[in-house]
């Protein structure tokens, strides 16, 4: 993360310190760091700890729900013993969610699984979901419907579904974020 490497080579040193410094100069109070894996929320979180500012999202990305298949349950456990160690840091489970423009990454059957095998982490924790949601609204929404009791609220990030799916998404008292990708 934000170390100059884009698509394999190296465009220019990193840069992370003065992104942040950037944020900060600018009004920016607090900051989380997204987690898209198990590997991926213990360095959101390491750089958590690096700041009072700062604070980290656990859990797994659909893109990224293969790492999973081998032992489900040692995965989810060892996510929570991160959330556990880290209560004071870990505001959100996620990313977690539906990505159907990417299968080539992982595929729907194990998208679908391991999403709702994770929604648990919300209700145990009591910490709100943070949600990805590509080409996917329909089963997103199903399978959060379906796990109501599991849930303590969330919001889509980068939404750029329908009205339709948006007013799903609301009707579950979920929130939407706007990214400025899909003006
Ligand atoms: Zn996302």
């Amino acid at each position: 993360m934000y170390q100059g490497v884009y698509h394999g080579s190296k465009k220019h040193e990193p840069d992370l310190d003065k992104v942040m410094r950037r944020a900060w100069d600018n009004g920016m109070d607090k900051m989380i760091i997204t987690g898209g894996s198990l590997n991926d929320s213990k360095k959101a979180i390491d750089l958590a700890n690096s700041d009072s500012r700062l604070f980290a999202t656990a859990g797994c990305h659909p893109t990224r729900c293969t790492e999973f298949v081998a032992d489900p349950d040692n995965y989810l456990n060892a996510l929570r013993a991160l959330i556990k160690e880290n209560h004071d840091k870990v505001v959100a489970i996620g990313e977690c969610g539906l990505d159907y423009d990417r299968l080539q990454f992982c595929d729907k059957e194990v998208q679908l699984k391991y999403f709702e095998f994770q929604l648990k982490l919300s209700r145990e924790f009591n910490l709100p979901l943070f949600l990805h949601c590509r080409a996917a609204a329909d089963d997103l929404v199903d399978i959060l419907q379906r796990n109501k009791e599991d849930i303590v609220g969330g919001v889509v990030h980068s939404f750029d579904g329908t009205i339709e799916a948006l007013e799903k998404i609301l009707a579950l008292d979920l929130y939407i974020g706007i990214n400025g990708c899909f003006i």
